[in-house]
This record gives structure tokens, sequence and C-alpha cells, in this order.
């Protein structure tokens, strides 16, 4: 049984993919839960549904890594050749397996139609393989303990592949200790631009082995990633833990960055504002952003009221509320919905670009500003929205000591 885990490489298989007819978000998903548990992704790699492409592929990657993830070609039909890839790749036979093909038989019976003879090959199994079950599909997954890797094949839908993953894949590696000897923590930063933060952090922090420390720009933020393992000691002496080691390069990238930063690692817009907020509620209106500043913080529970206002020309009339602009519409919205917190953002084309007006009222006192998101369409829109969160986040700063 592989004790380690510390290197993998994820295969997405599927014709679809090859041909840029589906686009691949398992790879990404994957890695990214993987990355997260310390795990190196060597490599995500994308196959045709072709029998030897797949197996030389699967040997490779048990050449170079410890886990191997696969994800599709676990369908019924002759060109979902996953199965047959790993079982010619470890040269080993797929047997049908009673119990496996008793719940598929149930399954089709109980949908009322007759099992088709090309569906048994989803009750195969190979010796020393484990069947991970989908509840949401015909084909269950394959966990496989095999000569120090560890390999497994899920299935290509993600409605079927992200929940057998989370739940009968990553408690399974978080048990054999996947993640336990890792400490990461992001960093959200808002207000500057990520060319700046790598600038900031400077190169020795970001070239650094261990801890790692990485930028990544969002449309919501850019993001600082520290991962950090432990450190044994020289000579047999006390080594560093990772947890100590990420509290000071966190303390590092605060110093320099602090003041941007407006969340840690999953926490979002809504969330990061609620902190700021107390017991103050919101207030929003917005034209030309399709109503994604509400969405943005719908669900946050001080956020009582969004007007959304058509119309992509400022002549286009103001909306049943008569308010002409985004700063007429913090004036009043307080008092007319009875919040604390007013926000208004008004987003316009100007070429390829979106220009975004944003107001804020806070404690009755109106801050206004102007930005320009170097995209259109509903991408601009969406940054637009994402701009008023952040004008509102800075509004809402406490005062500085003096
Ligand atoms: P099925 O039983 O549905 O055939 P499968 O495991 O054989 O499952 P595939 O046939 O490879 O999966 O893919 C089915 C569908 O799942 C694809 O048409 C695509 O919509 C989606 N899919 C497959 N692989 C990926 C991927 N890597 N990223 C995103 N979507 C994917």
């Amino acid at each position: 049984m592989a004790t380690t885990l510390h290197r993998a490489v994820i295969l997405a298989v599927g014709s679809e993919l090859t041909t840029g007819e589906t686009r691949d978000t398992n790879g990404g998903d994957l890695a990214a839960d993987l990355s997260r548990l310390g795990v190196h992704v060597v490599r995500v790699e994308l196959l045709p549904d072709e029998l030897d492409a797949a197996a030389t592929a699967i040997r490779r990657a048990i050449d170079d890594a410890d886990l191997v993830v696969s994800t599709g070609g676990l369908g019924p039909t002759p060109d979902d050749l996953t199965r047959e890839a790993v079982a010619a790749a470890l040269r080993l036979s797929p047997v049908v397996d009673p119990d496996l093909e008793r719940q598929l038989v149930h399954l089709f019976e109980r949908r009322g139609v007759r099992m088709p003879e090309t569906n048994r090959k989803q009750a195969w199994l190979v010796p020393g393989a484990e069947a991970l079950p989908n509840p949401h599909g015909t084909a269950p997954g394959w966990w496989l303990d095999h000569d120090g890797t560890l390999l497994v094949t899920l299935p290509g839908p993600p409605r079927e592949l992200l929940p057998m993953w989370r739940e009968r894949v990553l408690p399974r590696l978080r048990a054999r200790g996947l993640g336990a000897e890792v400490a990461v923590r992001t960093l959200r930063l808002t207000g500057i631009g990520e060319s700046y933060v790598a600038e900031a952090l400077g190169e020795a922090m970001l070239r650094a082995g261990n801890p790692v420390v990485a930028t990544y720009a969002r449309p919501d933020a850019v993001d600082v990633r520290i991962t950090a393992r432990p450190e044994p000691g020289e000579d047999g002496g006390p080594g560093r833990s990772a947890a100590e080691l990420e509290a000071e390069a966190e303390r590092r990238v605060l110093a320099v960055l602090g003041r941007y930063v407006f969340a840690r690692d999953d926490e979002t817009w809504p969330e990061a504002l609620g902190r700021r907020l107390g017991s103050r509620r919101v207030a929003t209106w917005e034209r030309g952003t399709g109503g994604l500043l509400a969405a943005t913080l719908a669900g946050a529970p001080w956020f009582l009221h969004g007007e959304v206002v058509g119309g992509t020309d400022r002549a286009d009339a103001a909306g049943e509320t008569g308010r002409a602009n985004a700063r007429a519409a913090v004036e009043a919205l307080p008092a007319v919905t009875g919040t604390d917190v007013g926000l208004a953002v008004e987003a316009s084309l100007r070429g390829g670009d979106t220009l975004v007006e944003i107001a804020v009222r806070v404690d009755g006192t109106i801050h206004t500003e102007q930005r320009t998101v170097f995209l259109a369409g509903e991408q601009g829109r969406r940054r637009a929205a994402l701009a008023a969160c952040a004008v509102l986040w800075e509004a809402l700063a406490p005062d500085p000591v003096s």
C-alpha cells in the first residue's frame, strides 16, 4: 500500500476534451484540491478516447507520481476505455463483480428498462480495485492501491465526479495523512494589481521553496497563497512546524500588503463586508450591471434592498424611483429603505472598456469614485459590481488611530 502521496498526475480522458468541444474543468478542480493538501500536481493531461494513448499515459503517470487520478471514460460505450486502459497498463484482467452487477441490474429495473449488454462493463473490477459508488450515475469509480501507487478513476460528468471526489476520495486521502503536514493560507487583496503585489513581495519571497508564496489574479481579488511544509531540524535538532513557517511568512506579507487584505481563505465579498458593517444594513441601486451587484450580495443578512435599473445610456430614464445617477441614488436610498448604508453603481461602455461610477453613503457621508474596468460585456459588468463591493469596503474602513 502506498503510504506517502507527494506527487500526482491527473488524466482527463475524452476526445471531446482533446478536440476542444468540452473544456476540461475536472482537471483544475482536482488539482486545486490536491495542491491545497500539499500534493505536487506534476501535470494535468488531456487524452483522447484511444486505448493505447490512455494506457501509455497511465504507465507514464505511474512512473512520475504516487497518485494517479483519471476522469472520464467510464461510460458504457465502446469508446469509454478508461477501465480497459488501466487494466492494460497494469497487466490485469478485469472481471465482472457480482455485487456491482446486481446493483447495476437493479438500477435499470427501477427505471423500468432492460439493461443494455454494453453496460455490463460498468460492473468490472480489476484485482485489488475497490468500487467507489456513484449515486448520480451508473459508472462506479475505482480505488486501486498498486505497487506503491494509488490509482483513482472517476467519471467524467462533473455532477457525478465532484460528489464522488469530495465524499468518497478526499476523506480517504485525508485519513492517510494528506494535508496533515501542510499549512495553507490565502490572503485576498483588493485595490492593488497582481504585478504590484509581486513587486511588493519581492523575488526572494516568491521564489522560495518553502513556504511557497504565490500570487493569483482572480476576478474578485488578487490572492496571495502561502503553502508551508515542516522543515526538519539540522543534525537531528528540532525542526520547524508548517504552521510556524506559514505564520512567519504571513506576517511578512501583511507587513507590506496588510491594508489591501479584505478576506482570508475561502471568505467571500459578502462575508468580508459583513465584518466591517457590524449592525449596519445596506440598500443598493445599480444600472448597467444587470443586477450583478444584488446577485453578489444576495443572501447576506445585512442586504435589505436592491434596485436594478435598466437602460444602457444615461439618457434612458432614471428608473421608477426617479434617481438619475449613482450619487442621487445613495442620497435617497437610506431614508427610503430604512437602511444605514447606500451603495450605488452605474456601468457604461466606453469603447472596449467599462466605465464604472460608484457612490457610497456610510453614516451620512457620501463618497463617489470613478473606475475604468478594462473589460466589456458580462465580464465588465461583473467587475463593476465587484468594484462597488471594494469601494464600500474601503469606505467602511475603521478610522486610522491618530
Ligand atoms: P458517462 O457515463 O456519462 O459516459 P464518463 O465517465 O464516460 O461518463 P465521459 O463520457 O468521458 O464520462 O464524459 C461525459 C460528459 O461529462 C462529457 O460530455 C462532458 O460534458 C463531461 N466531462 C467529461 N470530462 C470532463 C472534464 N474533464 N471536464 C469537464 N466536463 C467533463
